[in-house]
């Protein structure tokens, strides 16, 4: 159901006509096929046919711009890249299917996504937004998506019910992000689909932090998913893009138009190098999330901090809400250390095999402030109503071995915090 999107416009790359028949009844019958397998075979075979032309195993990267019609406006499949390219499609299939989605649409970033969906919406119209949503997406509802006559409304969503005094006549899409970003809140995904969809607006989730393998938004109620591939998806911090998958075909039609329009689209050889990624993801999150829970454990024992923040701890407050909507706790973990920010700050210089950077998602173990890094850009007031405290320290846990983790964190911990009796 798409009640609110404005401006539908015919694709202009109506490709599939022009493909031979039987090609594409192939085709459809491997979709079917593929979507009754687990996910780790959907992430190695899903639109990961062989070379039809030398048989390679690994399709070739297509780097060729333009695609050879037999006579005019008849090709197999592709025109011109940036409306379609092979590599590109062989992602969006493979994401699609992990997302249990019809439609995948790949763009240059995760940002990409927002823009091209936001540009979709036409002029006017209002979106409500969860209010600790990525500090990028936030960026871009109140600096750039008022050029274009939408206003944002950003609510705390951890009760769900708040939703109902946001919404406005003109309200068009619902955005939503969980856990969010740092302090790992959570919000009830069937819960808000339901009230969106009562308001006739349609729920756009963004599930970076959970990936496919853990949560599945379409399955809870939301029209479009969306990840910064930049992320778990890729997780090898080597690409930057992003993606978009909805079962609403005029959502798909309407938002292939627009990234064919603006051009949001990732090269070839990115698409190729998240591809590979990708196939690992269901390998890479098992072991990132046995890696975060014994993190968290580790420092929820520890009198060196404050307080911890993971959804797989029994002492979240949402503990149980994650246990019901996603398949796992993901790799995140946020901690409060004690002494404020020179401890955090020490905490972090410390570290040896974490690496002091921004983003997450990647097989290296990241550490950062969100309060001088990552949310530097809101302002005061409004981070600390965010719990987003000058103690706070995010952690992308990482794929290494988790007894020299902890030996760092352990380390790095006596160094910021040491054991003085009036500190115990
Ligand atoms: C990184 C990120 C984005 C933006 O993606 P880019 O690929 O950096 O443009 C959006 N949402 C979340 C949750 C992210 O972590």
């Amino acid at each position: 159901m798409t009640p609110n999107i404005t401006d539908s416009a015919p694709a202009e790359d109506a490709t599939n006509e022009s493909l031979p028949n039987g090609f594409h009844q192939i085709e459809e019958h491997n979709h079917e096929q593929i979507r009754k397998y687990g996910f780790g075979t959907r992430a190695i075979h899903a639109g990961q046919q062989p070379d039809p032309h030398t048989g390679a195993v690994i399709p070739p990267i297509s780097l060729s711009t333009t695609f050879q019609q037999s006579s005019i406006g008849m090709h197999k499949g592709f025109e011109y890249s940036r409306s379609g390219n092979p590599t590109r499609q062989s992602f969006e299939e493979a994401v699609a299917a992990l997302e249990k989605g019809k439609y995948g649409l790949a763009f240059s970033s995760g940002s990409a996504v927002t823009a091209t969906l936001v540009s979709s919406l036409g002029f006017g119209g209002h979106i409500v937004s969860v209010n600790d949503v990525y500090g990028g997406t936030y960026r871009y509802f109140t600096k750039v998506a008022v050029n274009q006559g939408i206003e944002t409304t950003f609510v705390d969503l951890i009760d769900p019910n708040n939703i109902k005094s946001a919404f406005r006549t003109n309200t068009k899409i619902v955005w939503v992000e969980t856990p969010t970003n740092p302090t790992l809140r959570l919000v009830d995904i069937r819960a808000i689909a339901r009230l969106t969809h009562l308001h006739g607006a349609i729920l756009v989730v963004d599930n970076t932090f959970m990936s496919p393998y853990f949560q599945n938004p379409l399955e809870l109620g939301a029209d479009i998913v969306v990840h910064s591939v930049t992320k778990y998806i890729n997780g090898h911090s080597d690409v930057v893009m992003g993606v978009a998958v909805t079962n609403d075909p005029e959502i798909n039609e309407k938002l292939r138009f627009h990234q064919n329009s603006m051009g949001a689209v990732p090269s070839a050889f990115d698409s190729w190098l998240a591809n590979r990624g990708l196939k690992t993801l269901h390998v890479r999150m098992r072991q990132h999330q046995e890696n975060a829970m014994a993190v968290a454990r580790f420092l929820e024992k520890s009198y060196k901090v404050e307080s911890v923040i993971y959804p797989g701890l029994e002492s979240h407050p949402q503990h149980n809400l994650a246990k019901k909507q996603a398949k796992g706790f993901g790799g995140m973990v946020s901690f409060r250390i004690k002494g404020g920010f020179d401890s955090a700050n020490k905490f972090l210089q410390s570290l040896k095999l974490f690496t002091l950077a921004e983003s997450l998602g990647g097989v290296e173990s990241l550490a950062e402030h969100p309060a001088r890094m990552t949310h530097a850009s809101i302002s005061e007031e409004v981070r600390i109503a965010l719990g987003v405290t000058d103690n706070l320290v995010r952690l992308s846990v990482g794929i290494e071995d988790i007894e020299d983790l902890l030996l760092d964190i352990q380390q790095a911990l006596d160094v910021a915090v040491p054991s003085l009796p009036n500190l115990i």
